[in-house]
Parts: C-alpha cells; sequence; structure tokens
C-alpha cells in the first residue's frame, strides 16, 4: 500500500496522511481507475490553524473581509465584543461563508451568527457546529474541477461495494470539493488485491 503509486487519484505535496485515510485513497485508486476519472486529494488530517487559513482565504475570495476585516489578522483562539456578547475574531466571516453557500467548518466549535439552511431545511442560525473530522484524521477532501459528477459516481459505487474504511462523502465548500468521511478499519486489513 502506497499512495505515492497512485495513478488516477493523486496526492497533493505536503497532505498529511495516517492510517485510517491512507488505505482508502490507495484502494479508491482502483476505482478511479475503474472508472477512468481523475482526482486530486487536497487535504487530509488538519488542525484549527489551516481551518482557519481556509477560512481566510474564502473571505477574501468572496469580499466577506471588505464587511469583516477582523478575519484578515484572526486567531484561533481571539475573541472579540460582538452585541453584547464575546465571539471569535474569525466567527462572522465564517457564518458569512455559510450564508453565501460556502460550506466550512469551523476552526472551534461555535455559533453560527447568520442564516444558515441545511439541505434538512434547519436553519443554523444560533445554533453550535461542531469541528472538522479532518481535525481526527478522519476525512480527506478531492478536488477534481472538470468531472466532479463523475467522481461522486465512483465514490457512491465504491460505498456501495463496502470499501473498508470508506464512510459516506459530500460536497463542501462552494461545491467543488468532495469531502470523504472514513473510518478506521479493523488491523490486519490488506488493500494489496
Ligand atoms: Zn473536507
Amino acid at each position: 500500500m502506497d499512495v505515492a503509486q497512485n495513478k488516477f487519484l493523486k496526492v497533493k505535496r505536503g497532505v498529511m496522511l495516517n492510517e485510517v485515510i491512507e488505505p482508502v485513497i490507495a484502494y479508491l485508486d482502483f476505482e478511479f481507475e475503474a472508472g477512468r476519472v481523475y482526482g486530486l486529494v487536497t487535504r487530509g488530517e488538519s488542525g484549527a490553524e489551516e481551518q482557519l487559513e481556509i477560512i481566510r482565504d474564502y473571505a477574501a475570495t468572496y469580499g466577506i473581509q471588505e464587511e469583516f476585516p477582523e478575519i484578515i489578522s484572526s486567531r484561533v483562539m481571539e475573541k472579540m465584543n460582538y452585541d453584547d456578547k464575546k465571539i471569535y475574531t474569525w466567527q462572522r466571516a465564517w457564518s458569512r461563508l455559510l450564508h453565501q453557500g460556502i460550506i466550512i467548518s469551523p476552526p472551534m466549535r461555535a455559533v453560527c451568527l447568520f442564516d444558515y439552511l441545511l439541505p434538512s431545511g434547519e436553519n443554523m442560525k444560533g445554533k453550535e457546529m461542531g469541528i472538522s473530522q479532518h481535525f481526527f484524521g478522519k476525512a480527506f477532501d478531492i478536488e477534481s474541477p472538470s468531472c466532479l459528477v463523475k467522481v461522486m459516481e465512483v465514490l457512491s459505487i465504491a460505498i456501495e461495494k463496502k470499501l473498508p474504511g470508506l464512510k459516506s462523502f459530500s460536497q463542501e465548500r462552494a461545491g467543488g470539493c468532495l469531502h470523504i468521511n472514513c473510518e478506521k478499519v479493523n488491523k490486519g486489513y490488506s488493500v494489496n488485491i
């Protein structure tokens, strides 16, 4: 098992792998090959600092930093006054991203400040949202700008076939990225087939 050998699902340089996600990425290469589609793993295990950097980048891209300039120099644990309460200095920009349909987890557990409707119709405004599965090393992201639909097909097939360690996937950020949730498989499982 060596994802460096992957031909269809490549891993971007610098992405941190671990024993939970690496076997899944290695095995998925066969599925991508069968589906004749290419993808790039752009994020693996990562933490709050990296999450804040992603939020900062998106806030700049979508013009949100003009409205909430505190995001520019925000730190993970830093707080500010907002109405009569204390909030994180990234909390308004992050909440605005959700409001605009750019789905991203917060760097720390936090309340969403603006309207954000889940696919179920539930409004998350005023409700707490949890941190990303990336923090626990149980998720990775795939980007495939030209053929995301095809990648979703391949992943659905792999889930149906019960590929070990592969749990579920969803679209995140502005929809250009797929987030894959994994679980640890029993020891002794090998992707060599
Ligand atoms: Zn993700």
